[in-house]
């Protein structure tokens, strides 16, 4: 708390009481904690990869350039760290315009079934080399109203953490489906799935559960918070169930074409 007091004094200037005025400051404090956190992890999570490039060119130019086993080994480290930096940087300023004030979508009307069969097209070899089966279902007339490029950043990132979390030969399935006031997007795997306790926290900037699986599968560790924020922004419910060891289901849920405006859409928050 913050206490700030003051005095009353009297026609007869002699003192009647004091007014003390208790503002609550927890969430102001929650709030700065956790932005010095952010900061603290935005700087860990560059200085790793920079760290390593560093280091790999310095032992390069110190002699390892002459030998072409090492060099080739050491260059495609150097490859992969610049490309998970660069990651990095893109999800950030993702991040960072998406939380803006200044963020605004481009309403449209977006036919889902199209976008998931889109995001199929995209992320089919990605699958094939898992051998993972992508499939899509569709019930009805998914039309929402949206900005299909952000929506399509949401579908993304799903799909991408589903095949990355499956192991191989396992399913992943997008599906969508028209209900009576929403349209549901679900993103289901057979994969090896999240416990109760870490749940509620996948959604948060930075947390993985295995951080040395999710650097291996080219994570940021930020994909479901811009997930999270972007389904916010379009006013959709975003949840999640998970069974270890046989799979996790995202949910996100949209209103429907034609109901954006018209209802309270807190309900669905
Ligand atoms: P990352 O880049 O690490 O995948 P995300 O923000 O996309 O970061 O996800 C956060 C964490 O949630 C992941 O590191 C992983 O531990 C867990 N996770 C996300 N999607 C799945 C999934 N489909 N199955 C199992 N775990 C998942």
């Amino acid at each position: 708390f913050d206490v700030y007091g003051a005095p009353i004094i009297g026609s007869n200037e002699k003192l009647r009481g004091i007014v003390l005025v208790f503002h609550d400051i927890t969430e102001l404090k929650k709030l700065e904690q956790a932005r010095k956190d952010f900061v603290a992890n935005v700087s860990h999570e560059l200085k790793t990869p920079v760290t390593s490039l560093k280091g790999f060119t310095e032992t390069l130019l110190a002699g390892a350039m002459e030998d072409p086993a090492l060099r080739e080994k050491f260059l495609t480290i150097i490859s992969k760290e610049s490309d998970r930096l660069e990651s990095l940087i893109h999800d950030l300023l993702e991040l960072s315009k998406i939380e803006g004030s200044h963020f605004l979508l481009n309403w449209q009307e977006v036919d889902l079934h199209e976008m998931i069969e889109d995001v199929k097209m995209m992320l089919q070899e990605q699958a094939d080399k898992k051998k993972i089966d992508l499939k899509t279902k569709v019930m009805g007339n998914p039309k929402i109203e949206g900005d299909p490029h952000r929506l399509k950043q949401v579908i993304l990132n799903l799909v991408n953490n589903a095949i990355s979390y499956t192991p191989e030969e396992g399913n992943v399935t997008m599906r969508v489906r028209e209900q009576a006031e929403t349209v549901l997007l679900e993103v289901e795997d057979t994969g090896i799935g999240i416990t109760k306790k870490e749940l509620p926290r996948v959604f948060e900037r930075f947390y993985r559960v295995d951080r040395a699986r999710s650097r291996n599968s080219g994570g940021t560790g930020l994909g479901l918070a811009i997930v999270k924020h972007l389904s916010e922004a379009h006013k959709a419910r975003l949840d999640v169930t998970s069974e270890v060891n046989k799979g996790t289901t995202f949910k996100v849920t949209f209103y429907k074409k034609g109901w954006k405006r018209k209802k309270t859409c807190k309900s669905l928050q």
